[in-house]
């Protein structure tokens, strides 16, 4: 029996594609000032956060969660006004609604395909779902490849395609144009993952109706309710049908579900610290391009991304100093030196701004 046991190993066990990989690193940051996450920095009003208070003690945790979510639904259809005849699907963030998608279609041999650098979740999830991963590499300037697009979308016949927009880590929009060729190419779903809708100054959600095979999917872990976990996935009742039959029932709880409620009852605060994370955004870009040896990257979202000389160190010395970013280099060879900022307050910016430029003084 002790013998067989010893057999019985990981190894053996779990599949190779899931031993191959590294699990998605959270790193330590207590007590740093935070610009890692593209979370919002900012606490709500003390208004709201009374008023939530007083809801969540009066809340049924004693009961499951409403499996529809039927009050919430029709809130996010009010804010994003959804085209007629959309439906909405809900997730516990979007990386659910990431992995929902995958399951649905992972057909021995399907391909999901998406860009590369891009959120690295698409690929983590084809692994996890046994898909075959195709990650076409963006241009230089990390625009959209669209002749080496339609050529793998053309010879890989892709279940699914995942393009963000605007892309994480780049922080740009895609080519609109380019975007609905595309998706009129596709053979499968596309999914244009709008996560960062609320800096960005275009969106997909208007176009549902046009074409029979766009979804589009937003969080809303950018615009302040990043520890919540909500996501959403929008398009035709024919898609959302199906994929509500792998939603786990109860994928959102009930105060997650009356929190956003009351949240999304007041888009306009939120709203308005995303308008105020878009100009220190500019702020923060302008002293990057600014800074000797660093070569920022214009952003539509709320970070940026920027490239610098020994970034490794650059983002050590910056640790030591109690800022805490994203270290991109070393991960995709087009993100070599590269480190990406969330927008802070204006006050962690100019700390950030302060370290940076102390660091780089340092390492000269
Ligand atoms: N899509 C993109 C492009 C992202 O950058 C992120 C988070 N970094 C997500 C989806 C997932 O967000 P969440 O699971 O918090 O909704």
């Amino acid at each position: 029996m002790s013998s067989l046991r010893n057999t019985i190993t990981p190894e053996r066990l779990i599949r190779q594609e899931i031993l191959a990989l590294n699990a998605y690193h959270v790193p330590p940051s207590t007590g740093m000032i935070k610009l890692d996450a593209m979370e919002t920095p900012y606490l709500l009003p003390e208004s709201l956060r009374a008023q939530l208070a007083q809801l969540v003690a009066g809340a049924e945790i004693n009961r499951y969660p409403d499996a529809g979510a039927h009050s919430l639904k029709e809130r996010i259809r009010q804010v994003t006004a959804l085209p007629s005849g959309m439906d909405v699907l809900l997730g516990n963030g979007s990386d659910e609604i990431i992995q929902l998608l995958a399951m649905a279609v992972a057909k021995p041999d399907a391909v999901l395909l998406s860009v590369e650098p891009s959120f690295v979740m698409y690929k983590m999830i084809a692994a996890f779902t046994g898909m075959s991963y195709v990650g076409v590499q963006l241009s230089e300037d990390f625009s959209l490849d669209l002749p080496a697009m339609l050529v793998a979308i053309e010879q890989h016949q892709p279940a699914l395609v995942f393009l963000a927009y605007p892309n994480n880590p780049t922080g740009n929009l895609f080519d609109a144009d380019a975007i609905k060729q595309i998706i009129e190419a596709s053979p499968g779903l596309v999914v244009v993952d709008e996560a960062y809708y609320a800096f960005a100054s275009d969106s997909f959600l208007p176009l549902l109706d046009e074409y029979e095979n766009l979804l589009v999917m937003r969080t809303f872990s950018k615009l302040g309710m990043a520890g919540l976990r909500l996501g959403f996935l929008a398009g035709s009742k024919i898609w959302l049908e199906q994929l509500e039959k792998l939603r786990l029932p109860y994928n959102v709880g009930v105060l997650s579900q009356l929190v956003a409620e009351t949240l999304l009852a007041n888009h306009d605060v939120l709203l308005q610290q995303a308008e105020q994370i878009k100009q220190d955004r500019a702020w923060l870009y302008e002293r990057l391009v600014g800074t000797v040896d660093v070569h920022a990257y214009p952003s539509e979202a709320n970070f940026v991304l920027f490239r610098v000389g020994q970034a490794t160190k650059v983002f050590e010395g910056l640790k030591q100093r109690g800022v805490l970013i994203k270290n991109l280099n070393g991960g995709h060879p087009a993100l070599i030196d590269c480190l990406r900022v969330t927008v802070g307050t204006p006050g962690q910016n100019e700390a950030f701004v302060v370290a940076l430029q102390d660091t780089i003084n340092h390492l000269a």
